[in-house]
């Protein structure tokens, strides 16, 4: 095998200190070989009453105690001392216990020759080499010099004497010098060469190939590192906004070289106790050293890196990013994950390009979502799902001419939840395809006992319209099992729809309009890009918006508003429902444009099946506009304005 160690990686900080850490990392060799040392030649000096032994002995127990100082300094890590100097002593230590070895080694061969002392130093200090070659063969330039201070001067003092058997001794014990010179070079470059491998493996397995910053593992042995330090740490989730749907129009490239891009717009506002990492996708994370304060003014910087477009293959794009930022210090590293991801979610859900701050709520709102989702689950198994229906009313006849079916969950310890807390987290986990299956059959199966001209409206999400799930054939089903005839039965999109797949959702409409089932525009006037769908999308009815309806009595800015979107939807020839007709005045105000239909709490709140069906078959009296709603109109509970 070849093996390289070129001299730089020696002064490779990590191998250095992994190095000297190998040097004090037998705490017991010191003190036993010590003792051992100075014990034998402190024996010597006893046998023979030789006070040089005692000298010798006496430098001996001195360099131990110095070796154990500075041992007990580098484990107990307290002192200012650094890395190398530690390195300095254990080699100033190993040196000088070599040189008074042979020392004591040659003075017994040369002053007692014809003593059996003799024999005890020459295996002492043979003994003692051996040793060397053991424990410091990893580190050539220690052990070659501490191994030719222990062999020299005895193996010079052997051959003086010019006793025969000492002699050969001395020649074998040069022989064994050279060869743990060389074997201790091997392993030296064997174990550098391991070192930087491993080194390498750990570097890739913790980089993220696409930005060079730590990649999920690298970062989480970073905070943990951190945390177990007891350093101060910041964790900052960022993630990219709308990411989708740039990779899913732009492809791969451009998505991979947004990535980069947002990276280093992210390093840019690091600073050196900074570290950033990519978790996967479009989500990143910081830990942040920094004080509280100066951790806002880094998430808003981030922030606003980003009202700068970016430029990417000859196209530019609008990028922003949500940051949920949370102090990590104290917590284990899962929670404070948890913990700056749930505040990422909050500052998505209130709008995107923003930055917030985890607060408790943040949790105990997550544990709530959570559970509701595990009922979710059972909810129509368990029969508590129903739907609900508000009547929409034409102007002129005042007859009710399409019920819109509005999903109600009677939770077993919680009653009636809103359709706006559970429709939210069903589209999330995508159970919101069973509920809309589920709603279809539902509005068709309860309009088949309604008079012919009354149609049925269903709600959509834009979770519904996806390649692996069969809308068109549910609904198909659905008209066939039922035989309600499909003209009678409506179906409400917003907008929304068609942020995701947007030809994908279009053709679906089509293919639902070829049934011959029809598509409203559901809360017109609510998007930003409202008019534009106009053109896109195969609309037979607009539905506007209650928000916008509800200043119509009062703001001829919204008055002139309505005017231009029913003058458009006469050129197009599209009907139009107003929603959320709440009072008279509203009522008023909004049929002097003449629309199609009016719905809202003052003509009808949403009512059970039951309900409605005594309402169609006027066994309960029409909802008159100038006097309050029939009391029958205010059952449902959960719709309580
Ligand atoms: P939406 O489709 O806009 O439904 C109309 C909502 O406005 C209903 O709320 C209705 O009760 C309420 N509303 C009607 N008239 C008035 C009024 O005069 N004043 C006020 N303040 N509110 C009025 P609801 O039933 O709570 O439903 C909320 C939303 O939940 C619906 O908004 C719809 O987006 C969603 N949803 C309901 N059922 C389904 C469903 O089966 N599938 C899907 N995907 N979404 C549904
Ligand atoms: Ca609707
Ligand atoms: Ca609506």
């Amino acid at each position: 095998m070849k093996t390289r160690a070129p001299k730089a990686v020696l002064y490779d900080p990590e191998l250095r200190s992994v190095m000297v850490r190998a040097l004090y990392g037998t705490p017991l060799a010191i003190p036993v070989g010590m003792a051992i040392a100075t014990t034998v030649i402190a024996a010597c000096a006893g046998i023979t009453g030789d006070l040089n032994f005692a000298l010798l002995s006496a430098a001996m127990g001195l360099i131990g105690a110095f070796r154990l100082v500075a041992q007990y300094l580098y484990r107990r890590r307290q002192s200012s001392i650094s890395t190398v100097a530690f390195e300095r002593l254990a080699y100033a230590g190993a040196w000088a216990t070599a040189f008074t070895m042979s020392c004591f080694g040659a003075y017994a061969v040369t002053a007692h020759a014809d003593d059996r002392i003799a024999t005890l130093a020459v295996a002492q200090t043979i003994g003692y080499i051996a040793g060397i070659a053991g424990r410091n063969s990893s580190r050539p330039f220690i052990s070659n010099v501490q191994v030719t201070f222990a062999a020299l001067p005895f193996a010079g003092a052997l051959i003086a004497s010019q006793i025969p058997a000492f002699v050969v001794i001395a020649g074998a014990l040069l022989m064994t010098a050279m060869l743990t010179i060389s074997s201790s070079n091997v392993i030296h470059r064997v174990f550098v060469s391991n070192f930087l491998k491993t080194r390498d493996l750990q570097t890739m397995a913790t980089t993220d190939s696409i930005t060079l910053l730590l990649n999920r593992r690298g970062f989480i042995v970073e905070v943990e590192k951190r945390l177990a330090s007891r350093e101060r740490v910041h964790i900052l989730s960022v993630d990219v906004d709308d990411f989708k749907k740039i990779n899913d129009t732009l492809g791969h490239d451009v998505g991979d070289a947004l990535l980069s891009e947002v990276a280093l717009r992210i390093a840019s506002a690091l600073a050196p106790c900074d570290k950033a990492a990519r978790i996967g996708g479009d989500e990143f994370m910081i830990a942040c050293g920094r004080a509280s304060d100066e951790v806002a003014t880094l998430a808003a910087r981030i922030v606003d890196l980003f009202e700068e477009p970016v430029s990417i293959a000859n196209a530019t794009l609008s990028v922003s990013v949500s940051i949920g930022v949370t102090n990590a210090t104290g917590e284990s590293v899962e929670r404070a994950l948890k913990h700056s991801d749930l505040a990422l979610y909050k500052a998505k859900f209130e709008g995107k390009n923003r930055w917030l701050s985890y607060a408790p709520e943040m949790s105990e709102a997550y544990d709530n979502r959570v559970r509701l989702e595990k009922d979710l689950s059972k909810a129509i198994t368990d029969n508590q799902m129903t739907l609900h229906y508000q009547a929409i009313y034409n102007l002129r006849g005042r007859t009710i001419i399409m019920c819109e079916g509005l999903l109600r969950w009677n939770h077993p310890t919680r009653g009636l939840i809103s359709p706006s807390d559970f429709i939210p987290l069903a589209e999330q986990n995508g159970f919101i395809k069973i509920l809309g299956a589920y709603a279809i059959e539902q509005a068709l199966t309860d309009a088949m006992t309604w008079p012919e001209p009354i149609g049925v409206n269903v709600n959509v999400s834009a979770k519904q319209f996806h390649r692996d799930h069969d809308l068109v054939g549910i609904i198909q089903d659905a008209l066939r099992r039922t035989a309600v005839a499909p003209h009678r039965l409506t179906m409400e999109v917003t907008e929304t729809t068609l942020a995701e797949d947007k030809d994908f959702v279009i053709e679906t409409l089509h293919r639902i309009r070829a049934l011959g089932v029809k598509i409203a525009l559901d809360d017109f006037g609510t998007g930003y890009s409202s008019l534009s769908y106009f053109a896109e999308l195969p609309i037979d009815l607009l539905k506007i918006d209650r928000a916008f309806v509800g200043s119509i009595a009062i703001s001829s800015k919204a008055k002139s508003l309505m005017k231009a979107i029913t003058g458009l939807a006469g050129d197009l020839n599209v009907p139009m429902v107003v929603e959320g007709v709440e009072t008279p005045e509203q009522f008023d105000a909004v049929t002097r444009f003449k629309p199609h239909g009016i719905q809202g709490f003052l003509l009808a709140r949403p009512l059970p099946k039951d309900a409605i069906d005594l309402i169609i078959d006027r066994r309960v009296a029409l909802p008159a506009v100038d006097r309050p709603a029939p009391s029958v109109a205010h059952q449902d509970r959960s719709s309580a304005a």
